[in-house]
């Protein structure tokens, strides 16, 4: 048990953990309006989030964060408002769009691979043959 100041209201409360940011009263009113919206989107897969703030009165904001952090899915909703922070697009979860989350996968793995330039074939390529041809004529002749 440790004092602290619930994040959301301020007031001072007993944490019995210590990932509790909130207080009796606000752990509750966050729980009831997650569980509405999530029987809200249920009820209405295809909703607006104007819709959904408007008929949950839950705001915006805290929509975003059950959203990013993957605590409420919001596949099917429309026009969530999420925007992928490399290129802007439309997003239902996370913080990038598939593309983007791929590309930096990639200059991930490039980054750490430290992939080795590949070797062209065709630029040099006749004079590594005259080098075998000759290397192969001057053992013969030994
Ligand atoms: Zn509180
Ligand atoms: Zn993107």
């Amino acid at each position: 048990m440790a004092l602290r100041n619930c994040a959301n209201c301020g007031k001072l409360f007993n944490a019995p953990t210590a990932t509790m940011k909130l207080c009796m009263e606000c752990e509750r009113e966050d729980q009831k309006q997650f569980d509405q919206v999530k029987e809200y989107i249920k009820e209405h897969p295809t909703a607006t989030v104007i819709e959904i703030t408007k008929e949950t009165g839950v705001e915006r904001k805290r929509l975003y964060e059950w959203v990013r952090s993957g605590r409420l899915d919001v596949a099917g909703v429309k026009d969530l408002g999420l925007r992928c922070e490399g290129c802007g697009e439309a997003i239902t979860n996370g913080r990038f769009c598939a593309q983007c989350a791929a590309r930096l996968q990639d200059d991930a793995k490039r980054l750490l691979g430290g992939q080795k330039p590949q070797s062209r074939p065709g630029a040099g390529g006749k004079a590594g043959f005259h080098v075998a041809d000759s290397i192969v004529r001057r053992r013969r002749r030994h």
